[in-house]
């Protein structure tokens, strides 16, 4: 391993539309060095404190202070550095409502806290075109914004683990290949951008959905929804009907995806080929807003059928009530309704009240 001097000799510049931990990932993988190590080299061994991934949100005062010495090392500026993370380039996001991050902090008492490090999710194609390109392989900002579960460039569902090992654990991770950088699984190795199935399907049933087209309108509804939740996000001014519908569309997920006095939260009652999920650890749904902690697949099945009930869309779900028994093509919000404890259906009576007619 080399060790690198005060100030380094190489460095490579940030990309645009690039999140922190990639830019230094990709600085610190030339080095030899994992990501918090080079930070604590660049810094001069200063205690980071939080894990490193904590900056790509950057919502706490340590880490804009860490970041306000760092920029000189890195030979750039505070505002591209501050670019790179998620508070200060997307200055309307709320952290509280919308961050992807790992549960909650205390499971025996299920406080409504999360904790851990950012999770990111990755389109496999965007990676892929990164390497035949020649360039590094970067970890986009847009990937990590907590309400994107599609690409928005491929139009490809975001992979949030590798599709080699499938293990849950396993992290994207920088390596220097001689030429540029590319991102690894940090269990099995395998090239993240060489990996083009499909979250939770396997190789063979993935052709079959990506040549369907029922499959493709839906999935492309979805992309439509996620496309203006971003754009309330992005936007200097996003306006009140546009900030309706986000929390219209946050508060909605909550209520799918909460499991209330030890019920199956709503949105595993829906099934689909073409949203398949793996039910999120009860931890997560017990929370009173599991949006921000839940899995990218989850969410992703849960605007899908947010879409497929207000739009009364063929959505390919079914809706799977246990009591009555009863399948059903296309959910109805009778089929949400009938499932729901009464205090789920007060909370949905109250937040249809407030419903933004006019994005639908
Ligand atoms: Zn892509
Ligand atoms: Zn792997």
């Amino acid at each position: 391993m080399q060790s690198a001097p005060k100030r380094l000799p190489i460095l490579f510049k940030a990309i645009r539309g690039e999140v922190f931990s990639s830019f230094i990932g990709r600085n610190a993988c030339f080095y030899d060095m994992d990501t918090n190590t080079f930070l604590m080299e660049v810094i001069n061994g200063d205690a980071i404190g939080e894990p490193y991934t904590d900056f790509d949100f950057c919502d706490h005062q340590i880490e804009l202070k860490i970041l306000e010495r760092l920029f000189e090392k890195l030979n750039t500026t505070k505002n591209r550095l501050l670019r790179l993370t998620l508070s200060h380039a997307v200055s309307t996001l709320s952290n509280e409502e919308l961050r992807y991050s790992g549960g909650v902090r205390n499971i025996d008492t299920y406080e409504d806290l999360y904790s851990g490090p950012l999770k990111h999710a990755w389109c496999g194609r965007c990676l892929m075109e990164d390497q035949s390109k020649g360039r590094d392989q970067y970890m986009r900002l847009l990937w990590s914004l907590g309400t994107n579960t599609f690409c928005p460039k491929h139009r490809l569902p975001l992979t949030s683990h590798c599709l080699n090992c499938f293990d849950k654990d396993a992290k994207p991770q920088f390596a220097y290949d001689g030429k540029q950088s590319v991102i690894i699984c940090s269990r099995c190795g395998s090239n993240l951008g060489s990996q083009l199935g499909l979250q939770n399907i396997s190789d063979r049933n993935a052709l079959d959905i990506l040549s369907d087209r029922s499959v493709k309108t839906a999935w492309n509804a979805v992309v439509r929804l996620e496309n203006t939740l971003r754009r309330s996000f992005t936007l200097t001014t996003p306006g009140k009907r546009l900030t309706l519908f986000r929390t219209f569309i946050i508060e909605f997920s909550n209520i799918l995806l909460k499991s209330s006095r030890g019920y199956m939260p709503m949105i595993e009652h829906f099934s689909s080929t073409a949203f398949p999920n793996r039910p999120d650890p009860a931890n997560v749904m017990k929370l009173h807003r599991p949006y921000r902690a839940t899995s990218v697949a989850t969410k992703r099945k849960t605007h899908a059928l947010i879409v497929a009930i207000l739009k009364g869309r063929k959505n390919l779900f079914t809706a799977r009530a246990p009591v009555k028994n009863i399948w059903s093509r296309v959910p109805t919000m009778e089929n949400l309704r009938d499932e729901m404890s009464p205090d789920q259906n007060s909370e949905l009576d109250a937040l249809l009240v407030k419903f933004p007619a006019s994005y639908f």
